[in-house]
């Protein structure tokens, strides 16, 4: 059979994005031949740097690349001056939108030997809610007043579940495959605050559980939760979830406080998905303090890679990736010095090389 040859678009960006992208490269160069893939790469600007150069941070070229040639890509990470630079808006939100990558999928596992471990994702929708953004501001009788609209479709909320059910049902191949989970069958937690907000979070549920009640998705457990409870639980019993689908603004709070649970910033991956296309997104920032000094932990990225090949069905190489960082992290005698170790980038790359 020929190999599958992809083409990935690398958007290594600011600080430590150029350290572990590259890693991320080699990943993809290092994987075994019996997957019978290849890869080719186009190298591709943006950030905080590329704005400072070209008065862009997305440059068009960078966008028209990515729709026409490429399969999937990856994206480091940019820095955000601490003061609003006239111009300046990040890169990763105007690509998000100009893809239209509705979905944000963050990953968060712990060694599976942890005292309380976690293998959960949070599948958060990713173009409306709070987020459209429509404020206004006005004067009432009482003094000033200030709206946001939160705005919930139908179209948005029904992608958004059946993308988590797709997902808990790849989950469980990964899982069959041989990487070890605390979890036997698929499950996904439909969030919303219903009770309080009937009508916008009511759509959410409601269309969440008829997307997940098709019959392709009849081995996947649903149930759901009001979100200020699922936040209690995420931190008393986090091992409980599997999947969990959100609107945007939960899902935003619910995926960063996920991430807390596993120690590092430098272990969560995380995706940009839309129709056909994903990007893969570590989640940690450019990390200035550590750039240039070889420390940065790739986990993030790595764990990144396997979460892009999985949205381009090539679970069986995903599972290697995971299993060899598994590995890794399981055995700890090349750890970042973020995780208490004292292994540099490229030592902890080429320990995850070897265990593919
Ligand atoms: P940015 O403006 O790009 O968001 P930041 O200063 O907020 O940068 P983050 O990347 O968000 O930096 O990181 C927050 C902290 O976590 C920093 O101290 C950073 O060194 C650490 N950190 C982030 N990513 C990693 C990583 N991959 N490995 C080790 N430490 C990391
Ligand atoms: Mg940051």
């Amino acid at each position: 059979m020929a190999a599958r040859t992809l083409r990935i678009g690398l958007i290594p960006g600011d600080g430590i994005g150029k350290e572990v992208i590259p890693a991320g490269r080699r990943l993809l160069e290092s994987l075994p031949s019996s997957l019978n893939l290849k890869f080719e790469f186009v190298d591709l600007k943006a950030g905080f740097e590329t704005f400072e150069q070209t008065g862009a941070a997305l440059p068009d070229k960078t966008v028209e690349i990515l729709k026409n040639e490429c399969d999937g890509a990856l994206f480091g990470a940019v820095s955000s001056p601490s003061t609003a630079v006239k111009g300046y808006s990040s890169p990763i939100v105007a690509l998000r939108k100009r893809l239209d990558l509705y979905a944000n999928v963050r990953p968060v596992k712990s060694v599976m030997t942890a005292k309380n471990p976690i293998d959960m994702v949070i599948v958060r929708e990713n173009t409306e809610d709070l987020y459209v953004k429509e404020e206004k501001t006005y004067e009432g009788p009482e003094g000033k007043v200030a709206e946001a609209i939160k705005r919930i479709s139908y179209k948005a909320s029904f992608r958004i579940a059946k993308m988590a059910g797709e997902i808990a049902l790849r989950r469980q191949k990964i899982r069959d495959s041989g990487v070890p989970s605390i979890h036997k069958s698929p499950m996904v937690t439909i969030t919303h605050k219903s009770n309080v907000l009937s009508q916008t979070d009511g759509l959410f549920r409601a269309t969440a559980r008829e997307a997940l009640a098709d019959p392709r998705f009849k081995s996947v457990g649903v149930e759901e939760q009001i979100v200020d409870s699922m936040v209690y639980k995420l931190f008393r019993q986090p091992e409980t979830y599997d999947v969990i689908v959100a609107p945007n603004l939960y899902g935003d709070i619910l995926s960063d406080g996920a991430a807390a649970l596993v120690g590092s910033l430098g272990l969560v991956p995380s995706a940009n998905v839309g129709e056909g296309f994903a990007i893969g997104e570590p989640c940690h920032g450019s990390a200035p303090d550590i750039m240039g000094k070889n420390i940065a932990n790739p986990i993030a990225t790595l764990r990144s890679v396997a979460l892009m090949l999985e949205f381009m069905d090539e679970e069986a190489a995903a599972a290697k990736i995971y299993a060899a960082v598994d590995g890794n992290l399981e055995e700890g005698k090349l750890l970042s010095p973020d995780l208490g170790g004292s292994a540099t980038t490229t030592e902890v790359v080429e320990d995850i090389l070897r265990r593919l």
